[in-house]
Protein backbone atom coordinates (compact mmCIF):
# COMPACT_ATOMS: atom_id res chain seq x y z
CA UNK A 1 0.00 0.00 0.00
CA UNK A 2 1.75 3.53 -1.15
CA UNK A 3 1.50 6.02 1.73
CA UNK A 4 -1.60 8.35 1.49
CA UNK A 5 -1.52 11.88 0.35
CA UNK A 6 -1.43 13.93 3.25
CA UNK A 7 -2.31 17.53 3.86
CA UNK A 8 -0.25 19.12 6.54
CA UNK A 9 -0.83 19.67 10.34
CA UNK A 10 -3.93 22.46 9.99
CA UNK A 11 -2.94 23.62 13.71
CA UNK A 12 1.00 23.18 13.25
CA UNK A 13 2.26 22.83 10.14
CA UNK A 14 3.90 19.38 10.61
CA UNK A 15 4.02 16.50 9.23
CA UNK A 16 1.07 13.64 9.50
CA UNK A 17 0.85 9.72 9.19
CA UNK A 18 -1.85 7.46 8.96
CA UNK A 19 -1.91 4.24 11.14
CA UNK A 20 -4.48 1.49 10.77
CA UNK A 21 -5.29 -0.24 14.04
CA UNK A 22 -7.51 -3.69 14.09
CA UNK A 23 -10.49 -1.37 14.99
CA UNK A 24 -10.11 2.07 13.95
CA UNK A 25 -7.62 3.66 11.94
CA UNK A 26 -5.75 7.48 12.51
CA UNK A 27 -4.19 10.66 11.00
CA UNK A 28 -1.61 12.29 13.50
CA UNK A 29 0.49 14.91 13.80
CA UNK A 30 3.94 13.92 14.15
CA UNK A 31 4.74 17.30 15.77
CA UNK A 32 2.07 18.57 17.26
CA UNK A 33 -0.22 14.90 17.88
CA UNK A 34 -3.42 16.45 17.07
CA UNK A 35 -5.14 13.05 15.91
CA UNK A 36 -8.13 11.94 14.00
CA UNK A 37 -9.82 8.74 14.71
CA UNK A 38 -12.20 6.65 12.87
CA UNK A 39 -13.71 3.46 13.49
CA UNK A 40 -13.54 0.57 11.05
CA UNK A 41 -16.72 -0.79 9.66
CA UNK A 42 -18.30 -4.34 11.03
CA UNK A 43 -16.95 -6.10 8.14
CA UNK A 44 -14.51 -3.88 6.36
CA UNK A 45 -11.77 -1.29 7.33
CA UNK A 46 -13.21 1.30 6.30
CA UNK A 47 -11.78 3.63 9.50
CA UNK A 48 -8.47 3.79 7.16
CA UNK A 49 -10.23 6.36 4.20
CA UNK A 50 -12.58 7.97 6.62
CA UNK A 51 -9.60 9.30 8.72
CA UNK A 52 -7.84 10.29 5.57
CA UNK A 53 -10.64 12.18 4.63
CA UNK A 54 -11.28 13.50 7.59
CA UNK A 55 -7.97 14.80 8.35
CA UNK A 56 -7.23 16.97 4.37
CA UNK A 57 -11.45 17.89 5.12
CA UNK A 58 -10.07 19.58 8.47
CA UNK A 59 -7.34 21.10 6.83
CA UNK A 60 -8.72 22.90 4.05
CA UNK A 61 -11.49 24.12 6.62
CA UNK A 62 -8.58 25.83 8.13
CA UNK A 63 -6.70 27.21 5.26
CA UNK A 64 -9.33 29.17 2.59
CA UNK A 65 -7.06 29.82 0.80
CA UNK A 66 -7.32 26.82 -0.30
CA UNK A 67 -10.99 27.14 -1.56
CA UNK A 68 -10.97 28.19 -5.58
CA UNK A 69 -14.10 30.51 -4.63
CA UNK A 70 -11.73 32.75 -1.78
CA UNK A 71 -8.96 33.20 -4.09
CA UNK A 72 -11.52 34.98 -6.52
CA UNK A 73 -12.81 36.81 -4.09
CA UNK A 74 -9.41 38.30 -3.36
CA UNK A 75 -8.47 38.57 -6.85
CA UNK A 76 -11.81 40.73 -7.34
CA UNK A 77 -11.33 43.19 -4.38
CA UNK A 78 -8.15 43.69 -5.38
CA UNK A 79 -8.57 44.88 -8.50
CA UNK A 80 -11.49 47.12 -7.29
CA UNK A 81 -8.79 48.20 -4.98
CA UNK A 82 -6.40 49.45 -7.48
CA UNK A 83 -9.82 50.81 -9.93
CA UNK A 84 -9.90 53.03 -6.03
CA UNK A 85 -6.57 53.89 -5.94
CA UNK A 86 -6.54 55.47 -9.58
CA UNK A 87 -9.65 57.55 -8.71
CA UNK A 88 -8.52 58.68 -5.15
CA UNK A 89 -7.26 57.58 -1.76
CA UNK A 90 -9.55 55.76 -0.13
CA UNK A 91 -7.80 55.71 3.65
CA UNK A 92 -8.17 53.32 6.15
CA UNK A 93 -10.50 51.30 4.51
CA UNK A 94 -8.41 50.53 1.58
CA UNK A 95 -5.25 49.86 3.75
CA UNK A 96 -7.26 47.77 6.55
CA UNK A 97 -9.12 46.16 3.55
CA UNK A 98 -5.31 45.22 1.71
CA UNK A 99 -4.18 43.98 5.05
CA UNK A 100 -7.13 41.76 5.41
CA UNK A 101 -6.16 40.29 2.11
CA UNK A 102 -2.65 39.87 2.31
CA UNK A 103 -2.82 38.11 5.22
CA UNK A 104 -5.59 35.59 3.96
CA UNK A 105 -3.24 35.13 1.15
CA UNK A 106 -0.49 34.47 3.23
CA UNK A 107 -2.47 32.11 5.59
ZN1 LIG B 1 0.45 19.58 14.29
Amino acid sequence: MSAPELKPCPFCGGEAEATNYVIEASVACKKCDATITKEHGQYDDTGYDAAIVAWNTRADLCDPTQDERVRALVKAAEAQLDYMDMCNDAGDLERNLRAALRALEQG
